[in-house]
């Protein structure tokens, strides 16, 4: 794992539309100081409020995930923060005019595309990493999470679908930022069309399109040019969970195992994780003067905690109980 927060060495700019909205959005991601973490900004409400990308923000996770502040929302945050915590992004505020960060080609490549073309800028500051030691396991009906020690942060999915072109796929990563930016980055989001026409009759993903998915009938693949990856699906999976980990404010040193989940798995991991202490600490990574990297355990008292970590301010009331065991 590195050594030193990053942000980006200066602001770029892209527009879009969003998913569910259909609307136009204009999205700016700037450098940030230190120990920012992510922050988004609303540019279209009075006062332009602030809605920190931590997981006691989050407010529904049904279709994708969205977090708030009192009544300023950000929807489909996943495949931007995967693209930040992808690429090792630690501090950055990203200004949008509207509720949705736009959906761009359903993945989290046109993110990367743009951060890669300014760069990271090293900061003073060493990174603090969430570090597990011990196994939490979450299960919710068939769908399970679990996070395990492990040096780095490894990512391993596994998804079954009752569709001949998907069945049951699994794809591991040990996630660096040449990887995912290769791997898992440009692996769109799909749905299958009998779910797509059941969202728009509801007003959903009005802003959906062959443009911004993989979209799947029983004969097969109705986007034009295929598919990315031969296994783009579970590709993408690895993609909205790297995105969504993110929301835990810092790092993680582990491997996190997921099968079947989706956003609500993910918050409740994050949750579990918050939920028990003595499965994590926080370290800082350090280097030695023989090279060797050494990692030094911060304090966690409750004051310097709430300053490092914002989970550890109680988080909102968790969704649904699932049985998480540590
Ligand atoms: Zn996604």
């Amino acid at each position: 794992m590195e050594l030193f927060q990053y942000t980006i060495r200066k602001k770029v700019s892209l527009a879009g539309i969003g998913l569910h909205s259909g609307e136009p959005v204009n999205l700016t991601i700037k450098p940030a100081a230190v120990d920012t973490g992510i922050r988004f900004v609303r540019l279209d409400l009075g006062q332009e409020p602030s809605v920190p990308a931590f997981m006691n923000r989050v407010v529904d996770t049904s279709l994708a995930t969205t977090i708030a502040e009192d009544d300023a929302a950000v929807s489909t945050t996943e495949h931007l923060l995967g693209a930040l915590a992808g690429l090792g992004v630690d501090n950055a505020v990203v200004e949008l005019d509207g509720a949705e960060v736009p959906i761009m080609d359903g993945s989290a490549g046109p993110f990367v595309h743009l951060l890669k073309k300014v760069h990271r800028r090293r900061q003073k500051a060493p990174k603090r990493v969430l570090k597990i030691i011990k196994e939490i396991v979450c299960r919710d009906g068939d769908k399970m999470i679990r996070v395990l020690p492990y040096d780095g942060l490894k990512v391993t999915c596994e998804i079954d679908f009752a569709h001949d072109l998907i069945g049951k796929q699994v794809y591991a990563i040990d996630v660096n930022p040449k990887r995912f930016a290769k791997e898992i980055a440009t692996a769109r989001t799909f749905g299958f069309m009998d779910e797509v026409k059941k969202l728009k009759e509801h007003g959903y993903a009005l802003g959906g399109s062959l443009d911004n998915a993989v979209v799947v009938d029983q004969l097969g693949v109705l986007n034009k040019d295929g598919l990315r990856f031969a296994d783009e699906f579970v590709r993408h999976k690895v993609l909205d969970l790297i995105g969504d980990l993110a929301l835990l404010g810092c790092p993680l040193m582990g491997h996190v195992i997921a099968s079947k989940a989706g956003h609500a798995q993910h918050l409740r991991m994050m949750q579990a994780i918050a939920n028990n202490p003595d499965c994590w600490q926080f370290v800082r990574l350090e280097q030695a003067d023989d090279d060797t990297v050494l990692e030094r355990v911060i304090t966690t008292t409750k004051a310097a905690g709430n300053k490092i970590m914002p989970f550890l301010v109680p988080p909102a009331p968790p969704f649904a109980a699932g049985a998480c065991l540590a």
